[in-house]
């Protein structure tokens, strides 16, 4: 320690100890995007040692008694309150699990996922089921350690670890909410008897030429490339290294440009929220994204309010015709074939409209199985059930349902609500933005986005770890997390394309 005497001297021994966390965490993203996008097969072993011996060092210096003495030091420092409450709730997650668990749910974890590999290509749950009891039994274990002292559910303890703070019971009225209203909008869409002609998204469109246009829509957004690359990788994401240095990544289908474009709108809007991360703030423990269901508002947002627009194909229809060189289809046509609802089995899949109902369903599974109400043995017909019930279709095969999501495999139990909170919170977002803006669709047409990505900016990315998920969102829409800007949204898609809005 220095012999510095101001206020603030408490604060730079913690500064200290975060920026090389911060940098550990760098150096551990940087290998997982490699081993997405370049690693030759080869090195997978290798790479898992390396992993291991990074998180090993990583957990050390967390759990580190040190920085708990910087954090009591600087607990009284003025101005403070918000970096020594993030860094806190980081430390909290370490130290609360015992080092034998962690590694216990790490081996459980690198286990379920091949088992989980194993029974999706081969249609059979059974060959998942004894590993998901583990990871069940771990995660609950888990989640006992964390919320021990504390008044939440077990439930609320893994929310907690994606959503800071967010709580069953709440979402639980969310979820009830949505399910009420969105069951039968989606009823009224299939009674409608209106087929939506899907053909303007499907043509010949070359792999650069995709990219080209996907990078030219990511600039627009504001991504910007000397902060940031796109690669190819079987699964588009977004991985930070630092704010300066964000990589995307997107794959293709060559007969329907949907899936790449969208997946860059996505991808990029979760890359514009790291690079708009508060500079000044830079390997502090305020410096990092907030929650990941704000995340997913961003990705949203830009894939969805802003990519299946009219107005954003006002704009692009024409760049669109130049890039892949074809005759423009018609802009309503084509703004129909990217609104398209319809009950599908697969969640990554599903259209705006039915997308929370598949996370509904998982929520139901999750706490279900977290409560012990219901054993892993029940779940694969849980599940079918509960699709019949929410979407009116029932799997014919485990691997469309209960095997299709990655997930549980991981031990991300809690995770899925994170999903819901984005879309609801990305259309409450943009409708803040609209008012504050005045209406965003006249610039949008001219492919000008500049007012939206700065209302972001200021609203969203720069406010780093400052606040609270829930007290960041007040801030910025005026509201708690609701799913009236949702409906409205949603409604108008219903009604724009298939004419009801039950
Ligand atoms: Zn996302």
């Amino acid at each position: 320690m220095t012999n510095d005497t101001t206020p603030e001297a408490p604060l730079a021994e913690l500064r200290r100890r975060w920026a090389e966390i911060t940098d550990i965490e760098a150096a551990m993203s940087l290998l997982g995007w490699d081993q997405e996008t370049n690693m030759p097969p080869g090195g997978a072993a290798a790479r898992g040692d390396v992993a291991a011996t990074l998180a090993g060092i990583h957990h050390a210096r967390m759990t580190d008694p040190a920085l708990r003495d910087a954090l009591e030091a600087a607990a009284d420092v003025d101005g403070a309150e918000a970096e020594v409450r993030a860094a806190q709730r980081a430390v909290d997650q370490s130290v609360k699990i015992p080092a034998e668990l962690a590694q216990a749910l790490a081996r459980q974890q690198s286990q379920a996922l091949v088992s989980w590999q194993k029974a999706r290509a081969a249609d059979d749950f059974s060959l998942f089921r004894d590993d998901l009891a583990e990871i069940v039994r771990l995660t609950c274990e888990q989640a006992d350690a964390l919320a021990a002292g504390t008044d939440r559910s077990r439930y609320d303890a893994l929310l907690d670890l994606y959503e800071p703070d967010a709580r069953e019971a709440d979402l639980a009225v969310l979820f009830d909410g949505l399910v009420a209203e969105l069951a039968p909008l989606v009823q009224a869409v299939a009674d409608s008897g209106v087929t939506v002609d899907e053909s303007p998204a499907h043509g010949e469109f070359p792999q650069e030429a995709q990219l080209a246009f996907g990078r030219l829509v990511a600039g627009r957004m504001g991504f910007d490339f000397d902060a940031g690359r796109i690669d190819r990788a079987a699964h588009p994401f977004c991985s930070t290294i630092t704010r300066g240095d964000v990589r995307l990544t997107w794959r293709w289908e060559d007969d329907d440009f949907r899936p790449a474009l969208f997946g860059i709108m996505h991808e990029a809007g979760h890359g514009l929220y790291e690079q708009g991360l508060p500079a000044d703030a830079a390997r502090t423990p305020i410096g990092a994204a907030v929650s990941l269901g704000v995340h997913e508002s961003q990705s949203r947002l830009w894939e969805n309010l802003v990519g299946r627009s009219d107005a954003f194909w006002r704009w692009a229809l024409p760049e669109f015709a130049t890039t892949f060189d074809v005759t423009a289809p018609g802009h309503d046509a084509l703004v129909r074939a990217v609104n398209v609802v319809r009950p599908s089995l697969i969640r990554v899949e599903a259209d705006e409209v039915t997308y929370n109902l598949h996370i509904a369903a998982r929520f139901g599974i999750e706490r279900a199985l977290v409560a012990g109400d219901v054993s892993v043995d029940d779940v694969p017909a849980l599940w079918d059930d509960t699709y019949s019930e929410l979407l009116g279709i029932r799997p014919t095969s485990a691997a469309d349902g209960v095997l299709q999501d990655i997930h549980w495999s991981m031990g991300a139990i809690g995770y899925f609500p994170t999903y819901t909170i984005g879309n609801l919170l990305a259309s409450q977002l943009f409708e803040a933005a609209t008012d504050t803006a005045g209406g965003l669709d006249g610039a949008f047409a001219t492919g000008d986005f500049t007012a939206l990505r700065d209302w972001l900016r200021t609203n969203v990315h720069a406010q780093g770890r400052r606040l609270l998920p829930g007290d960041l969102i007040e801030a910025a829409t005026g509201a708690p997390l609701g799913t009236d800007a949702f409906m409205r949204h949603v409604r108008g898609i219903t009604a724009d394309v298939y004419g009801v809005a039950a």
